[in-house]
């Protein structure tokens, strides 16, 4: 036993002879894996609490991801998701351990402040620094009338009717997906749009761009593209050279609830069909990328809210 490097619990690491890499399991982070070359350069490095509990709260999302020194910087960098957000990761996770409506799950032992068995990845769930960080979402769970605790004590709770609708209203625009699919016209000039703006647009904002690749091969809507959008929680639609294919994504999108931003390079914004127009569309130059890649991020972050997702 060891403690992590993360959130400071008592952990299990094994060295799997095959490589150079622990395996840790750690009951607050998950399992995940790390290098000794990383190991050796975290303990090196003067990391801040808040930064620590983002990257458990990461790892806790992502299990069994193996950080090495490559990707040891983007983790470092990873932003804290926000209190909304953060209330509705753990509502999500409460909701995983209800076996029946009604059910009393364990969330919190209130009177001594220590969390025991389960709840400790509650914490990372929720990207909470400590136990009172995690006892004000539990507040506001409460207050906005997600859950209600039992009566008998204060360590178990259920998700309520207000609980129940709010995660249906999650679900159905895929709050769970990190993933922003991209429909656009593949063309060489609009490739490089996408590299150098559009996909970092959806990056900063905390989304991972997702473009299916080959395209420029093949214009046809597959099953894999279908899959892709239904999992996605946007759709990002750029109508410069009007597609078919990009009107049929966002369309597609749509009718399923999925938030769809719309975009167009300036000069062809006017041959946008009637209906398209209506929706706020981001228009752009491509003497001015810069400014459409910020338009972006803004426009994700004021509709759906910012991501926490992480290049890695
Ligand atoms: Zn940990």
């Amino acid at each position: 036993m060891d403690t992590c490097d993360f959130c400071a619990e008592l952990s299990n690491f094994y060295n799997p002879s095959r490589r150079d890499v622990y395996q840790v399991q750690c009951p607050r982070c998950g399992e995940y894996f790390i290098t000794r070359e990383a190991l050796v350069n975290l303990k090196n490095s003067t990391l801040s609490d808040r930064q620590r509990i983002n990257i458990s709260g990461w790892l806790n999302e992502n299990k069994q991801f193996e950080i090495n020194t490559n990707n040891l910087d983007n983790l470092l960098k990873i932003k804290t998701p926000s209190f909304h957000e953060r209330a509705d990761k753990i509502l999500l996770e409460f909701e995983r351990m209800t076996e029946y409506a009604g059910h009393f799950v364990q969330c919190f032992a209130e009177t001594s402040e220590v969390f025991y068995g389960k709840p400790k990845s509650y914490l990372s769930v929720g990207y909470c620094l400590n136990s009172h960080e995690f006892k004000e979402i539990l507040d506001f769970l409460k207050d906005t009338k997600r859950i209600s605790f039992s009566n008998t004590n204060n360590k178990t709770c259920k998700i309520t009717a207000g609980g129940w609708e709010h995660l249906e209203k999650l679900k159905k625009i895929n709050a769970d997906s990190q993933q922003g699919f991209v429909a656009m016209w593949f063309d060489t000039a609009m490739m490089e749009v996408y590299d150098k703006t559009i996909s970092k647009g959806i990056l900063d904002a905390g989304y991972k761009p997702h473009l299916v690749p080959d395209r420029e091969h093949n214009d046809k809507i597959d099953d894999e593209i279908i899959a892709q959008i239904r999992r996605s929680r946007f759709v990002l639609a750029d109508f410069t050279g009007h597609r078919g294919g990009v009107y049929y994504e966002a369309g597609f999108a749509k009718g399923l609830g999925i938030e769809v931003f719309w975009t167009c390079r300036k000069d062809d914004i006017n041959n946008l069909h009637f209906d398209i127009r209506q929706y706020n569309c981001i228009d752009w130059m491509p003497d001015n990328l810069a400014e459409f890649k910020k338009r972006i991020t803004l426009r994700i972050e004021s509709v759906i809210g910012r991501g926490s997702y992480q290049q890695a």
